[in-house]
């Protein structure tokens, strides 16, 4: 079948060079594949002040870069004691070049121990299409739990060693779960499942 976009299913440019979300996605969005971004094309500094907001940038900027239809993934944990932080700013908490353990370790000292710890997983895909006018179709889910005292378990990425999913509440963290049990209730998981119904349908509705 061929729609706007070519054949189906079609590649489309991932706009990031974060290797988990890549391996996440592709998984998820499967038929449809990813191609990664050529290291030429420089992204946008992140300086939106929601998810959304970035996501569309990074989308826009791989599009018009390589005039192919490109998909964004911004993400990241917001802590209910920290009014919402670090939110958009999770991959830089701990500095410029902090490393996930720096920012997970951050985030456990700044969360107090006896209070109020619910965290939340927030994910915003963007999908920009250079031959289409207008802003780039935006996917939004989210991930409730709560933060575990110790981080615990080797499996996803970032905040997952500490990150205790209230869809999954039998005391495991997202590190220990297998990649299948994440994708079923991780904010990615359903950010993307929304973006692949778009997809299809946009599929059936071709030429
Ligand atoms: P950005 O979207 O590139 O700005 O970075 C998102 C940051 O949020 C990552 O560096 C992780 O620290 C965190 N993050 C996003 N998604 C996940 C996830 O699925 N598990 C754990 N941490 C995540």
């Amino acid at each position: 079948m061929t729609t706007a976009f070519g054949p189906v299913p079609f590649a489309l440019v991932l706009a990031s060079r974060n290797a988990h979300k890549a391996r996440e996605l592709e998984t998820l969005l499967a038929p449809w594949t990813l191609e990664p971004l050529a290291a030429e094309v420089e992204l946008p500094p992140e300086t939106g002040e929601t998810f959304a907001e970035n996501a569309a940038v990074k989308a826009l900027a791989a599009a018009r870069a390589t005039g192919r239809p490109a998909l964004a993934d911004d993400s990241g944990i917001e802590a209910a004691a920290l009014g919402g932080a670090p939110g958009v700013r999770s991959a830089r908490f701990a500095g410029e070049h902090a490393t996930d353990e720096d920012n997970l370790t951050k985030l456990l000292r700044a969360v107090p121990p006896g209070g109020d710890r619910r965290v939340a997983y927030v994910c915003a895909l963007a999908l920009a299409d250079p031959a289409e006018e207008g802003p780039p179709q935006l996917f939004e889910a989210r991930c409730e739990g709560t933060l575990a005292e110790h981080p615990r378990g080797d499996g996803g990425f970032g905040y997952d060693p500490a990150f205790l999913p209230a869809d999954l509440p039998d005391g495991r963290t997202m590190a220990e779960l297998s990649p299948e049990e994440k994708d079923a209730i991780s904010h990615r998981g359903r950010a993307a499942r929304a973006l692949a119904a778009r997809l299809r349908q946009r599929a059936g509705s071709g030429p």
